[in-house]
């Protein structure tokens, strides 16, 4: 199974993430996740990177595209994954395909979870992230067990950089310019479903895993 999942940041993305990977007992890839590992090894890559998403742009698609080609290399992929944050523009998006085809796979189904601009900016001033395991909590609906601490690994909590208000200004406006238009890109060929995004974790989680099964049985 190989799916997407697009949807603004703050959408809960991420966490939807997650959870479908592990019902469907596939891999969660991450771009998002992978450039900020990149980002902690300071390596030339990582400051590259660094100075786009501290400013909300895209990192560029050579870059992006180079870490995902790598990890999709690895054998844990092969029975499938849930891309989250990939592809975010019309080129990665062909860019994917060309990658499908040169390995003989297809895309099974693309899921855009969708949420209100006014939902983004009060769901990610909410939300803290640990800058060890990099897991999110939403401190209004799923707080860690103890106050700002991570449940995981009891790593302090921290806000994200690209959390803060003026830079979550540019990420949704990035998202409505270049990744937004993937749905209809989607659409065209029958892979797309949209969900809503709002409703309790588990309510969209099951919402998520509908959606897929409608598109494979299409
Ligand atoms: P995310 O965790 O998916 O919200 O990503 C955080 C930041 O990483 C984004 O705001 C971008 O700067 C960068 N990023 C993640 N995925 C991509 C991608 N596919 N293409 C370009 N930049 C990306």
């Amino acid at each position: 199974m190989r799916l997407i999942l697009l949807g603004p940041p703050g959408a809960g993305k991420g966490t939807q993430a997650v959870r479908l990977a592990e019902r469907e007992g596939i891999v969660h890839v991450s771009t998002g996740d992978i450039l900020r590992f990149v980002v902690a090894w300071k390596t030339e890559t990582g400051l590259e990177a660094k100075q786009y998403m501290e400013a909300g742009k895209l990192v560029p698609d050579e870059l992006v595209l180079e870490l995902l080609q790598r990890r999709l290399a690895q054998a844990d992929t092969q029975a499938g994954y849930v891309l989250d944050g990939f592809p975010r523009n019309r080129h990665q998006a062909e860019e994917l395909d060309r990658i499908l085809e040169e390995t003989g796979h297809g895309l099974d189904a693309v899921v855009a979870v969708e949420v209100s601009d006014e939902t983004i900016v009060a769901r990610l001033s909410a939300r803290r992230s640990c800058p060890t395991c990099g897991r999110t909590y939403q401190m209004t609906t799923s707080p860690p067990r103890e106050d700002a601490i991570c449940d995981r690994d009891r790593t302090p909590l921290e806000i994200r950089d690209d959390d803060r208000p003026e830079v979550v200004r540019e990420r949704l406006h990035v998202f409505r310019e270049s990744t937004e238009p993937l749905i209809a890109y989607y659409e065209e060929r029958g892979l797309l479903s949209r969900v809503s995004g709002y409703g309790t974790m588990d309510e969209v989680t099951e919402r998520i895993a509908g959606a897929v099964k409608e598109v494979v049985a299409r």
